[in-house]
């Protein structure tokens, strides 16, 4: 099937089941799971907590420098956990008010700087499924297959809202549509690194398909790219 050092990477807009897919197609594959968008996210919250504005170069640069990220596999259908400094920060960034911070974030070059090194560092072995919206046009150009996975943005809220009343957080539907939108819209309009499909990129709309669907889908054009 694929090489043991491969990288699969799997963008596209927010609460497409990205993280799902990624996890569940990384379980099949014995690869490792990477989720670019909590790194974003614990990131966000670091300059949040020091009250850094991104702006302010210098303070971004001492702050950057000072954040070490680890990322801890988890077992089963649990999320990435995600160790800021030490800290186990995974429930607190995992919320939508952290997810329009990340998306603030992560337009800023140094921040990108900064993260884009880390996940090729981290992808240096190969054997990963990688997460994001850059992942197949940025970080890993050269990744053995790339798919963007995408839902209309009913289902996509929809999904969403279920996941986050999964762990207890109770929001609006509109207010989700809202946030997804607007997220949608600041992640494909910036300049650095926007969601888009890379050109060799495999076109996944998963709104009418459940994850298992998904990933055998995706196995199926592995096989395939793989022969
Ligand atoms: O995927 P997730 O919702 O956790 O991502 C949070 C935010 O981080 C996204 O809205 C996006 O702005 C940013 N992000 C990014 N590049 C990535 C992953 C996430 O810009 N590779």
């Amino acid at each position: 099937m694929l090489d043991a050092k491969a990288i699969v990477t799997i963008d596209g807009p927010s609460g497409a089941g990205k993280s799902t897919i990624s996890r569940g197609l990384a379980a099949k594959l014995h690869f490792t799971y990477l989720d670019t968008g909590a790194m974003y996210r614990a990131v966000g919250l670091a300059l949040k907590r020091q009250s850094i504005d991104p702006a302010d170069t210098a303070s971004l640069k001492k702050c950057l420098a000072a954040i070490e990220l680890t990322l801890v596999a988890p077992d089963g259908d649990d999320d990435v956990r995600v160790l800021l400094n030490g800290e186990d920060v995974s429930q607190a960034i995992r919320t939508p008010e952290m997810g329009l911070v990340a998306s603030r974030v992560s337009a800023n070059p140094l921040v990108r700087e900064k993260l884009t090194a880390l996940q090729r560092q981290l992808g240096e072995k190969g054997g990963i499924v990688a997460e994001g919206r850059d992942m197949g046009t940025v970080v890993f150009p050269g990744a053995a297959c790339k798919f963007f996975l995408n839902a209309s943005a009913e289902e996509r809220a929809r999904r969403r809202q279920k996941q986050l009343a999964e762990k207890g957080q109770t929001v609006e539907y509109q207010e989700i549509m809202d946030q997804i939108s607007k997220r949608d819209y600041d992640d494909s309009r910036r300049q650095l690194a926007p969601l888009k499909p890379a050109v060799d990129a495999i076109l996944v709309d998963s709104s009418s398909m459940d994850p298992e669907a998904v990933i055998d889908c995706m196995l199926a054009s592995i096989a395939k790219s793989a022969r």
